[in-house]
């Protein structure tokens, strides 16, 4: 008799729509017989990683043998130093998608619920139908997320609302002021997680400063992560910022050896690249202006991004302009996972890479 492993599944696990990341581009080379491939889908950073982070991977190469340290001391030790805060508020993630996985492990159960927005970065919803926990999804206003219908959807089995700052993929904050209140709104046993994995970027007078909450807000938790800004996506680590009591728990919930030892070595140095994050800040503001510039010529709307990728409106089938683009060696990602078949996510690429996704895109479009 043949085993149905599906039906001995989890339900929670069995009924879920994987995650549909962007495509590597060997994947394109190898299925286009191209050679000459941009990606511009997974908000990756186009200068390529920074010479001290690349010079302390290699190093720690050496050492790839050895178990990494469990406890990651020493990006504890930078982190704190970097942020101003106590080593015993931190928990470092594979990446900040296993951050948020830990947060869910640690907190969320089949009896219990939590609040997302709309459009709110997939892994999210993914995590919390996995854990068998009620999810409610509160609908934007104009692609933002609405705070007060999420203080009204709260319930007694509320145990989490995130709060995705900016969004991905809207590109679209919560401010300051909606930040506040929702703080200020919910009872202490409901967790706020606020995932900022662009908040580097972001220099804007009336986004949070949640660092800085955290102190009045034990049930604040902040994530963040190396794969954005700091040019590390490919070795996996992200980290959260949180009260002790709430780290202590996180702690208990991750795997022994959750972070490697390369990606750990190479965080502390990126840490220190002040240079390489200064230029990955202006890189970005000034090909988000010419992106802005480029499709306003060619009739396209977008959703005003804070972060480092734009989501641009094509008003027609989003995924036939998207094949058509991979066809030409441009990679973005079409959002149909999102509900939003006529959008096209775009990261901001270098200078070149903008240019050669405008001039593709006019092409393609003004056939
Ligand atoms: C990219 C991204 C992450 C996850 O990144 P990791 O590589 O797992 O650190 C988390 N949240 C948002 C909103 C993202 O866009």
């Amino acid at each position: 008799m043949s085993i149905n492993y599906s039906e001995i599944a989890n339900p929670s696990i069995r009924n879920l729509t994987p995650y549909q990341p962007g495509k590597p581009i060997e994947e394109v080379q190898r299925e286009l017989g191209l050679t000459d491939v941009i990606k511009l889908a997974s908000n990756e950073n186009p200068l390529g990683p920074s010479p001290k982070a690349l010079a302390a991977a290699q190093e720690a190469l050496t050492r790839i043998h050895l178990y990494p340290d469990g406890g990651s001391y020493e990006l504890k030790q930078a982190l704190a130093k970097y942020l101003a805060v106590n080593s015993q508020q931190l928990t470092i993630g594979n990446g900040s998608e296993n951050i948020l996985e830990i947060i869910v492990k640690a907190y969320l159960n089949a009896n219990n619920a939590a609040i997302a927005t709309q459009y709110a970065f997939a892994t999210i919803p993914l995590l919390i139908k996995a854990a068998g926990a009620k999810l409610i999804t509160i609908p934007t206003v104009e692609w933002q997320h609405n705070i007060d219908a999420t203080i009204a959807a709260i319930t007694p089995e509320t145990r989490i609302i995130f709060v995705v700052n900016p969004n991905n993929p809207t590109g679209t904050y919560t401010t300051k002021n909606d930040f506040n209140k929702l703080l200020n709104a919910v009872s202490q046993d409901i967790l706020i997680v606020s995932d900022e994995a662009y908040s580097e970027y972001i220099n804007q007078d009336d986004y949070p400063d949640t660092l800085k909450l955290l102190p009045k807000h034990p049930n604040l938790i902040i994530s963040r992560t190396f794969s954005k800004i700091f040019g590390l996506a490919g070795l996996r680590i992200g980290y959260a910022i949180s009260s002790p009591e709430i780290a202590d728990i996180l702690n208990r919930a991750r795997l022994p050896f959750n972070s490697n030892l390369v990606g750990t070595a190479a965080a502390c140095a990126a840490l220190q690249d002040k240079d390489y994050i200064a230029k990955s800040i202006s890189l970005n503001s000034q090909g988000r202006k010419q992106l802005e510039a480029g499709l306003k010529q060619l009739n396209i709307t977008y959703i005003p991004s804070l972060a480092n990728f734009i989501t641009i409106n094509i008003q027609q089938d989003a995924k036939i302009i998207y094949e058509k683009l991979l066809q030409k060696g441009v990679i973005v990602r079409p959002l149909n996972a999102y509900g939003l078949p006529t959008h096209l996510r775009v990261t901001i690429g270098t200078h070149e890479q903008n240019e050669r996704f405008l001039k593709t895109l006019r092409e393609i479009i003004y056939v």
